[in-house]
Order: C-alpha cells, then structure tokens, then sequence
C-alpha cells in the first residue's frame, strides 16, 4: 500500500502531521510548483521566490534523510500549473492507494481538495502546529456574538503555562502594553535582522521569479531571507539576542528607513513552516526566565503568537467563507493608484508603501495604523484592500490576512474581531514615528490645504458612520467630543474630506 503525502508550500517541516504518517519505504511525497498558486493574486516577487526556494531546499533535506519525493519544478514541461491536477497527474503515474494532506492553511486550497475528481480515498489531517485545534476555538466561541482576543489568550496562556505563576500570570498582570508606547526618534544603531546571500539552491530559482513573474509587484532584489530552517532558527536566536529586549518598549514606533524596527522578522517562516510556533514561544520564556528579557518584551512578544496569531486563524475558520464578503460600512471606492506607485505627498504612506515594494515586509503598526488607518478612513472596498494585502507581504496567507484586514483594519464584520475600528488622526502617527517631519502636509493643522488629511478624514469617517458606531462604549468620549464641535467646524471637515477624497477617484 503506498500513499501520496502532497506537501504543501506552507508546510515545510518535518514535524508536520503528514511526514509524522509516512512510511518513508513505501509512501512517496509529492511537492510541487503551480503557476495558479502565484498568480490568483499576483504575489510580490520575495514572496514567490521565498516559498519555491524553501521548498527545494526542503525537498534536498527529504532526499538526504531517505524519503522518496516528487518534485515538480514550474517550468517542467508536464506541469499542469494546479495543484489538484498535478495530484491527479502524478497518482496516475505511479501505484497509488490513498492520499495524505495535512489541512491546507486556506479555505480556498482545502475546497479545491475536497472536490478532487480521484477514486482513491483522500485523507486530510489536522494541522496540529497550531496551540488550538479547530474545535477547541469553535468550543471557545460558541453562544458568543462578539470574540475578545485577551479572553482567548488568558485561556491560552493558562492552558498551555505560559508565563505563568501556578494560576497567576508571570509579574501579576495579564497585559504589560501601557509599557509599550515608548517614543521613538532618538533610536540609533538598531541591530538588523541576520541576512543571507543567495546560494545555488535560490539563484536559479531568483532567475525564475525574474523571468516569468517580471510584472508582479515589488523588488526581488536584494533576496535576503533565510530558506531553510537552519538559517530561519539563527535569524530567530539573533532576535532573542540583539532585538528581543526591547520589543515591548518600541513594538509601536516608525522610524523612517528602518523597516524592521526592534520586531522579530519571522512570522514569514512561522507561517510557511521553517519555525513552530511553540518553539518560539519556549525559547522567549527561556530567555526570560534566565533574567535576559524584561516582562513587558516577553509577555507583549509572547501575546503576538499564542494570542493574535492564534485568534486570527480561529475566526478565519469558523466563519469562512462568509467572512471574505463582510462589509459592515458598505464601503465602495477604489484603492487608489499610489498603493502601487507610492506615489503621494503623505509621507507616512510613501514610506510605507515603499518599504513594502522593498523588502516585502511592514511591521504591524506600519500595516494598522498607517496603510489600514488610510484604507479605513476613506472607504475602500474590502475586496480591494484584502487583495492588495495578500500580494504585497512576503507573510501573507490568507487565514492570517484576511481578519487582520477586514477585521482588525477595516472593522468589516462590525466588531466581532475587534472591539472598536483602529481609527487615528495625524496626532497618532506623529507621536509614534518621524515621519510628519518630512511630509508635505502639516499634521498640526486640522483644516485647509496644508492640514494632514488623518486629521479631517478621521473625524468625517466617525461623523459618516455616527449610527453604526455612536453606541460603542469604547468610542463615548470621541463621540462626546464630536458633539460638541460647532456646525461650521463638522462642516468645514466635511469640505476638506470632500475635496481630499475627489482625489483619489
Ligand atoms: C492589516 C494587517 C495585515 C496583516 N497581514 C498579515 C499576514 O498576511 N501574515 C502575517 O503573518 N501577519 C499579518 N499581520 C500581522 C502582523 O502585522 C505581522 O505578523 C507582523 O508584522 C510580522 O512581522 P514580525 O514577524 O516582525 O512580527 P513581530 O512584531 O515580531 O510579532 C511576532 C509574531 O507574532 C505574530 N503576529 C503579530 N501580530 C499578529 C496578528 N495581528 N495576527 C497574526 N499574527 C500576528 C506573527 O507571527 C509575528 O511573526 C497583519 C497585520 C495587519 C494589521
Ligand atoms: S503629516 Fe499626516 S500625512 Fe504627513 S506623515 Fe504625518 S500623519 Fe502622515
């Protein structure tokens, strides 16, 4: 009896459920690379050569370590471009019984699986790299019309003993985040993240990308991620080391030419499988627990994985696929053109939109409160604002992606996620960065030409959607600050947000 384990491009750990079940004398292990894959949402060139290098690596490691595999390279003249008639392709060729999938991470790969046209029986397993289990979130939510991450993540944390203290949590508090706010423009000389030059493994695959994915979005070069899991545990060792202590401190500052900022870079190999995520989290609590790492760094760190990372991909599977179409305020424009170009006078987008096209990466602050802030503000259809999403970060798979977007950002499925829409003026984005010193705007002007458009925008976005959001506690005191503003000054916002968004059309 031999089976066809399919591996793939996300699962790239020997430690996943389905390498657990192979029977490494008879099964074969199919991985291959689809072009439908690439182009559904034409992903940014990083992206693409990250995952096809870190699958031929992976493939290398199976073939010394005595698995059997099939590696189908893109241009391979019987590519069929699709993974489930490269799966049909492939068991036909060879004697096979039964086929074995650990649970793709996209609700869109797992359907295209459950309808496979093959008489052989197709056995999907879990994918247990996660802390819970489908069910166990499903439990979790039951009976609840709207989810709050910090409940979840003290069930976590309590569960799993993470930073805890017998039933206490570590230090005495769940959340260290008013510690996290520190003000950032006097840093210098923050570490980088450990790079890597491309070796005979990725240069052919860099050619590739070059050639046949030259009108996808963003740069290729410098490639300088790490594609193995060698390479993937060091950039993570470098982040205890170097980065790690000051994370909490500075998890919220922009600083203009510094992408990387005192965050770990790692949630590109997190999500395609070069790190688990409960390795991460034991290394942070042992680097804490040695005394190296003050409290707010690991408990804010440790929050973004067993917290965020796992209540994103919760509601991405209980509510998939109706929460794709959500759209609580109906909103309609069109993502402007400078999303692509970077092309705009506000300098906090043109930085970060730029940084993006670069390095394939934004840290999350630049993602929520900068680029989401914007999308918020001024009303773009989430359709639009999810796919540029997915094809801009080197990290974005779409259980991840879409409720960071459409949840967290753009507030579509009316709170569930969050408890209030991430909405800002200028005043926010100049307190956390440097970027209001060198823009063309002037963010301490709240009206006219010059005025940041945050600063009008923000108030005309809780003006338009009063009825929808009026009675959230969390918004009282804007709301009450709203009704105390006199008839020409809401009328004045509505001109300057008028005019600024003629522009975008
Ligand atoms: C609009 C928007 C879109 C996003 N899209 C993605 C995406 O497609 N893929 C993705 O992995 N993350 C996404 N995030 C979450 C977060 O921004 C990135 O995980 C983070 O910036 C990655 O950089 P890092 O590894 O340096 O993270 P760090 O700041 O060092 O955080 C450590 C890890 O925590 C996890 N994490 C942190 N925040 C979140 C979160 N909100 N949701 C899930 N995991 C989190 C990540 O695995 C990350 O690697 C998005 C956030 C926003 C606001
Ligand atoms: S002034 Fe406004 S638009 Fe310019 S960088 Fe600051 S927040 Fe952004």
């Amino acid at each position: 009896m031999a089976s066809l384990i399919l591996l793939l491009g996300d699962q790239l750990n020997t430690k996943i459920s389905s390498l657990r079940c192979c029977n490494k004398s008879t099964d074969l292990i199919l991985m291959c690379e689809v072009v439908q894959e690439c182009t559904y949402v034409k992903h940014h060139k990083k992206k693409i050569a990250l995952i096809f290098s870190a699958m031929r690596h992976f493939v290398a490691e199976l073939n010394e370590n005595g698995f059997k595999t099939i590696y189908v390279k893109l241009n391979d003249p019987e590519n069929t471009g699709k993974l489930s008639s490269e799966l049909i392709r492939i068991t036909r060729l060879n004697n096979i019984d039964s086929i074995l999938v650990t649970e793709p991470s996209e609700y869109r790969v797992l359907q295209e699986l459950k309808s496979l046209k093959i008489n052989i029986q197709v056995n999907i397993l879990d994918d247990d790299r996660f802390y819970a289990s489908h069910e166990e979130f499903t439990h979790w939510a039951k009976d609840k019309t709207r989810l709050r991450m910090e409940n979840f993540y003290r069930l976590m944390r309590s569960k799993h003993k993470v930073l805890m203290n017998e039933t206490k949590p570590e230090g005495g508090k769940w959340n260290y985040d008013k510690q996290n706010r520190n003000f950032p423009k006097h840093l210098k000389n923050i570490p980088d993240p450990v790079q890597f030059i491309p070796d005979e493994i990725t240069k052919p695959v860099l050619t590739l990308v070059e050639n046949q994915f030259h009108d996808h979005f963003g740069d290729l070069y410098p490639f300088t991620f790490a594609t193995t899991r060698k390479q993937a545990l060091k950039v993570l060792n470098d982040f205890i080391k170097h980065r790690l202590a000051h994370f909490g401190e500075y998890q919220d500052a922009m600083l203009q030419n510094q992408p990387y900022m005192y965050h770990s870079v790692i949630s590109f190999y997190l999500n395609i499988g070069l790190l688990l995520p409960k390795e991460v989290i034991n290394k942070i609590e042992s680097a804490y627990t040695k005394g190296n790492i003050p409290i707010n760094s690991a408990e804010g760190f440790i929050r973004q994985i067993l917290g965020w990372r796992e209540y994103v991909r919760g509601i991405y599977w209980l509510n998939m696929p109706d929460y794709a179409k959500k759209n609580y305020f109906k909103a309609q424009r069109k993502l402007p053109g400078f999303f692509w170009s970077s092309e705009t006078k506000l300098n906090c987008l043109h930085q970060c939109i730029n940084q993006s096209r670069e390095y394939a990466y934004a840290h999350h602050i630049q993602r929520l409160m900068v680029l989401g802030n914007f999308t918020l503000l001024t009303g773009i259809n989430p359709d639009e604002v999810n796919e540029w999403y997915m094809i801009v970060y080197a990290d974005a798979f779409e259980w991840v992606e879409l409720p960071n977007v459409s949840g967290m950002i753009l507030y579509a499925d009316g709170g569930y996620l969050a408890s209030k829409p991430y909405s800002a003026g200028g005043a926010y984005i100049n307190k956390m960065s440097n970027y209001c010193e060198s823009c063309h705007y002037d963010v301490k002007q709240k009206s006219g030409p010059d005025a940041c458009p945050f600063n009008y925008l923000y108030w005309n976005f809780l003006h338009t959607h009063r009825k929808k959001l009026g009675n959230n506690q969390r918004l009282a005191m804007v709301y009450s600050t709203l009704s105390k503003m006199s008839a020409d000054k809401i009328k004045q916002i509505r001109l300057d947000s008028k005019n600024y968004l003629s522009t975008l059309n």
